[in-house]
């Protein structure tokens, strides 16, 4: 029966195929890590050839690896590491350059040009985000002046860009497609969010042809059909839509209100606002979730640097434990951080701090402190940067987020969760599967294909545990107030 997902989903460090079944439940996966390459302090590149080649591999492997037949998938779903910025001949499909990670740092003295030219407001009014060089449009920018002979074939409409769902697309489909979803073109700098077009003064603004752009389409429909030659048979593809927005509709979050939390390297967070486009007057940016026939969902979001990646430092650096997992046992032991405060500002501070020269500190220690102790402030301090996202977020949306739907490697820490609770006074849902990224586009394609629709996905996510507020009001505040006092003294460290 034709009634199977593939689900590819391209990370920023692996590449990973998926098949789900009918009812959701995960029958093969394959996952292949590929090569980061650090060109210069502050650059990360991916080489696009290796993004498809591992992809691709993963695609014959799942199926090679179980018994499941190509005949059996009903359609494809794609989703992706977003911002990452490939541009390609459209003649040879040979890319001018290496990918230019979301990561990538180059292009942060043109956002301070810009910025300095009055220009963000207008940015942000029609993008919805911060003027960073995380988004895609100033990579472009970029490509488009530093590499040899860019800027005429582009001129010559002989150029493609795209983000990385799109390039995946252009194989898959031997060039015949050239297109992104809404989500993924939200994140370009280039898209408008409202009007639902590529917007002609930001092209102007940062000198990038036309020409250059892939057509937007929805993020669930028939989007395009893989190339017989692919995988012997054409295939459909019903879902594309960027990693974190795959992530909230795979938390099912699809009314209003509805907000999810991903515990990984870092910690993402999205809030589903419907049909409107919320401006933050906090630091977070708006961004589009997906398009399903007419109707567009926007989001607002917030990104954390250093998550789970602090519990990681003090496993592979500090040597405190051999399994993230006994991270839980050791904070417990504690049974209260002992006074100490770890802000984990190692790469700078994201949301809602935009402070990208702060640097980590640890403070209170005394002869007392034990690595038990600093183990239960490397958690708590997860959880007070995803509550100082929550606390913006709600005073964007004038109102309390009171749940909280989670997943990701961290989220498996049952006393993060609950002290995520406590002290943001949320409810905080974790569901049985904790793997959401790829459920998303599993979900949005089998929609798309018309083997579901949002009715009969509803009963699709299931709640292993509640995590509900058992804290005073009192016992928050002196929680919180020494950890906002650490962030204060941890800015402007590197300056
Ligand atoms: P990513 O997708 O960003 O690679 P994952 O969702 O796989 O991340 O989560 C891995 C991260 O979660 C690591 O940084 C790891 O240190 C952290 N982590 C994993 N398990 C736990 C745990 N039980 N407690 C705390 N942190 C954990």
């Amino acid at each position: 029966m034709k009634n199977k997902i593939l689900a590819l989903d391209q990370g920023t460090t692996s590449s990973r195929s998926i098949i789900f079944d009918n009812e959701f439940e995960q029958i093969a996966s394959s996952k292949k890590e590929f090569k980061q390459i650090y060109p210069q302090d502050g650059w990360v590149e991916h080489d696009p050839k290796l993004l498809w080649d591992t992809q691709f591999e993963t695609a014959k492997l799942v199926f090679e690896n179980s018994d499941v037949s190509i005949n059996e998938i009903a359609s494809i779903g794609i989703t992706n590491q977003r911002e990452t910025t490939i541009v390609w001949d459209r003649t040879t499909g040979k890319p001018i350059h290496n990918a230019i990670v979301w990561q990538d740092r180059r292009t942060a003295p043109f956002c301070e040009q810009l910025r300095s030219n009055g220009e963000e407001p207008f940015i942000n009014s029609k993008t919805g985000l911060v003027l960073d060089a995380y988004f895609s449009a100033t990579k472009i920018h970029w490509l488009l002046n530093n590499i040899d002979g860019a800027r005429e074939k582009a001129n010559a409409g002989m150029l493609a860009f795209g983000t990385v769902d799109t390039w995946l697309i252009w194989n898959l489909t031997k060039g015949k497609s050239h297109i992104t979803d809404v989500s993924n073109a939200s994140r370009t700098m280039l898209y408008n969010i409202d009007s639902l077009e590529w917007d002609v003064e930001l092209l102007d603004l940062f000198d990038i042809p036309k020409s250059l752009l892939p057509e937007v389409v929805n993020s669930s429909g028939h989007l395009a059909m893989t190339d017989s030659s692919i995988f012997g048979i054409e295939i459909p593809i019903t879902g594309i839509i960027g990693d974190q927005q795959s992530a909230l509709f795979g938390q099912l979050c699809s009314q209003s209100g509805m907000a999810k939390s991903t515990y990984g390297t870092g910690c993402f967070l999205m809030l589903n606002t419907g049909n409107k486009i919320i401006k933050s007057s906090h630091k977070m940016l708006s961004t589009i979730g997906w398009k399903i026939g007419d109707e567009v969902t926007y989001a607002l979001e917030g990104s954390v640097f250093v998550g789970g990646a602090v519990i990681q430092w003090l496993r592979d650096e500090m040597e405190f434990f051999v399994e993230a997992a006994d991270s839980e046992i050791l904070a417990e032991a504690a049974g209260d951080n002992g006074g100490i405060y770890f802000v984990p500002a190692l790469t700078g501070l994201g949301a809602p701090y935009w402070e990208p020269n702060a640097r980590g500190a640890i403070f209170g220690i005394t002869r007392g402190t034990t690595k038990a102790h600093l183990t239960r402030a490397a958690l708590e301090s997860i959880c007070f940067q995803v509550n100082d996202v929550l606390k913006s977020m709600s005073k964007d949306l004038k109102s309390p987020i009171t749940e909280l739907r989670v997943d990701g490697g961290a989220a498996a820490n049952d006393l993060l969760l609950q002290f995520q609770a406590d002290i943001s006074k949320t409810k905080v849902l974790k569901p049985t599967q904790l793997e959401t990224t790829a459920l998303g586009v599993a979900f949005l394609a089998s929609i798309g294909i018309g083997l579901h629709n949002m009715d009969s996905l509803k009963g699709k996510w299931s709640l292993e545990k509640t995590f509900t507020p058992c804290k005073s009001e009192k016992e928050v505040k002196m929680l919180t107030q020494p950890w906002d006092d650490a962030i204060k003294r941890t800015i402007g460290w590197k300056e």
